[in-house]
């Protein structure tokens, strides 16, 4: 895809009408104590809008509204032959609007518009489409039930989902829980991160466009502690599916045994091992692989391969050509084309990152390339992609998820050592392994207690396959039709014949 020029997208900027309020029942509105936040770009500080700071009575009122509306049975009774060709629309006014979403999402949390404009977007469509599609070929179970009785088993909308979710995919990740969510019969309200809420106001406008009835889909943008919170310790919410860090998944589940055991599903951290042996069939690929798993969207990705963990054998030729493919990755104006690194997501997130790159000088570890903030004078937040050598698997680069570009190499001598320093993390979300042995792949594949595991690449998948973590990383699953299972609950029906 041909992606435009700079020019191009400020223009689109200045013509653009950025929404901030928060949407209810199919319209925008303001918070009700009509408080508001900044929203200011990382790209180069520049004021986006005044978003609507939503509390506990805006939530009290998404809440019942959603509430009456799935009782009504407008959706949630709709045949699942009629959702899926309304949310297929939905999907298409995603695309039809996708520049000015890519726009939006690229200023709002500073990647490259050329990955909001060919990944997050049709991405977030894709998904919403694909959900779509299953859901009038999905079938329900007859028990294996003696001959005088019948044994009915049947998926039902849970009711009113409340779906958290963070800035480093914005549009993505609730792209991946509207869809089955809705697809489902569900009404939902869906909390964006207060640090990317513009794509997530924006797209409820098309979700109604689409034909998906006012108060099915309500968006309330505010903070984590106040928004948030209310949403979690709702007594009317039956589902909170969350995206975000462990520390906050954590708390989730205290608020929903204070309140009414709502069901939580969480997708969390990680710190992720990308294993190298020193038979992999493709050193160029593997070293150009690492890279991207830790240079593509700066670093923000909870799946990004942060432990590079290589084979002693051949460290001394492999690190080179790692930090070789790194200068691919040079950070740049988040709105050129060429760009493939932006900017952080904000301030507070650049701080953090350059800390942990201190602590990696602390803690001995070498520093073979980056380590800088860069483009000060673009009045953004960019961090150069940054790899350490000698680092151990105790030090603090390697155990605490960064969320930036820094990657931490660790070696090992044998394929246990390997193993065993993979597992060594409270997460478990995602890890690579490199080699050309069929049998060590797979053993080594096996042996790795995390959700997805990509053998001689990084990153790879689509929506057939479920994505989710072990361990601390999270529970249940985004994506496939196992993706169902936490927007429906299943109820089993006797009848005496
Ligand atoms: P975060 O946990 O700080 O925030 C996530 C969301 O939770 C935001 O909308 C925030 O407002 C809200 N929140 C914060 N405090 C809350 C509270 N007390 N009650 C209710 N809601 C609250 O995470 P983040 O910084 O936005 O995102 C980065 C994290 O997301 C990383 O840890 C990353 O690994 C994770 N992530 C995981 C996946 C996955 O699929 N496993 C995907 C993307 C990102
Ligand atoms: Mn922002």
């Amino acid at each position: 895809m041909n992606i435009p020029q700079r020019d191009y997208w400020e223009q689109l900027f200045q013509n653009l009408k950025i929404e901030g309020r928060a949407f209810i029942d199919g319209q925008y509105l303001p918070a009700v104590c009509d408080a508001t936040f900044d929203c200011l770009s990382p790209v180069d500080g520049r004021l986006l809008a005044q978003v609507a700071s939503c509390d506990l009575e805006d939530v009290n009122h998404a809440v019942s509204v959603a509430r009456e509306r799935f009782d009504s049975g407008v959706w949630s009774r709709k045949a699942p032959a009629e959702r899926k060709r309304t949310l297929i629309r939905f999907a298409e006014l995603l695309l039809a609007n996708a520049d000015e979403l890519a726009l939006l999402e690229t200023l709002d949390m500073g990647k490259p518009i050329s990955d909001s404009r060919q990944i997050d977007i049709p991405g977030a469509a894709n998904a919403i489409r694909w959900s779509a599609e299953a859901i009038d070929k999905l079938y329900d179970e007859v028990a294996a039930t003696p001959h005088d009785q019948l044994g009915l088993v049947t998926r039902e909308a849970v009711g009113v989902v409340a779906a958290i979710v963070p800035w480093n995919f914005p549009l993505l990740m609730a792209s991946w829980k509207l869809g089955p969510a809705l697809a489902s019969g569900n009404s939902v309200i869906l909390k964006p991160s207060e640090k990317s809420p513009l794509t997530a106001i924006r797209v409820a406008a098309l979700a109604l466009e689409a034909g998906i009835p006012a108060g099915v889909f309500n968006v309330l943008p505010g903070f984590g502690h106040t928004a948030g919170k209310a949403l979690a310790l709702h007594m009317d919410v039956d589902t909170l599916v969350f995206t975000g860090s462990t520390r906050i998944a954590k708390q989730l589940m205290v608020y929903a045994g204070e309140s009414n055991m709502k069901r939580v599903w969480l997708e969390a951290g990680g710190k992720s091992p990308n294993i190298v042996f020193a038979d992999a069939p493709d050193l160029e690929a593997a070293a150009q692989a690492a890279a991207s798993a830790i240079a593509f969207n700066q670093g923000e990705v909870c799946t990004a391969g942060s432990r590079l963990l290589v084979e002693r054998s051949i460290k001394d030729r492999f690190v080179p050509m790692v930090v070789e493919a790194l200068k691919a990755w040079k950070p740049g104006h988040a709105l050129d084309p060429e760009t493939r690194v932006g900017a952080l997501v904000d301030d507070t997130q650049m701080n953090t990152v350059l800390g942990y790159i201190e602590a990696g000088h602390g803690d001995g570890a070498q520093l073979l390339c980056g380590g800088q903030r860069t483009l000060q004078e673009s009045g953004g937040f960019y961090v150069e992609p940054t790899l350490f050598d000698g680092v151990d698997n105790a030090m603090r680069i390697a155990r605490e998820e960064i969320f930036g570009p820094v990657l931490s190499v660790i070696a090992f001598d044998s394929a246990e050592e390997a193993i065993r320093i993979a597992n060594d993390t409270v997460y478990g979300l995602a890890a690579g392994v490199w080699t050309a042995d069929l049998s060590k792949a797979h053993r080594t594949a096996k042996a790795l207690r995390a959700g997805s595991v990509w053998v001689n690449q990084y990153d790879g998948g689509d929506m057939t396959a479920p994505f989710g973590g072990f361990k601390q990383s999270g529970n249940g699953r985004d994506k496939s039709l196992h993706a169902f299972d936490k927007y429906t609950e299943l109820k089993a029906t006797w009848i005496k014949l």
